[in-house]
């Protein structure tokens, strides 16, 4: 069965199986659009790569980090997150 994927909205639809490295793991937006606190892609909205493999965008990474609740986790695979700093 041929599937025919349609252009989604990544907000709507909760999919699981979307490959983790074409959306953040956190906002769900693709990575060449910006985080919800972001209006223009670009610059202002780089990549973080955490060590454990995962991406997000860098306002997403650090507002999760940023609660308590995070602990410090990667909040895909709940590995401590770690970024290579540049
Ligand atoms: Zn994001
Ligand atoms: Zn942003
Ligand atoms: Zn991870």
């Amino acid at each position: 069965m041929k599937v025919h994927v349609q252009k989604y909205s990544a907000v709507a639809t909760w999919k699981w199986d979307v490959a983790e490295d074409e959306v953040c793991g956190i906002c769900r937006v693709q990575f060449d659009g910006t985080c919800p606190s972001c209006k223009y892609p670009g610059e202002d909205c780089p990549l973080l790569v955490g060590k454990c493999g995962h991406s997000f965008h860098m306002h997403c990474i650090f507002d999760w980090i940023g609660t308590e609740s995070s602990k410090g986790l990667c909040p895909m695979c709940r590995q401590k997150f770690e970024f290579e700093e540049s």
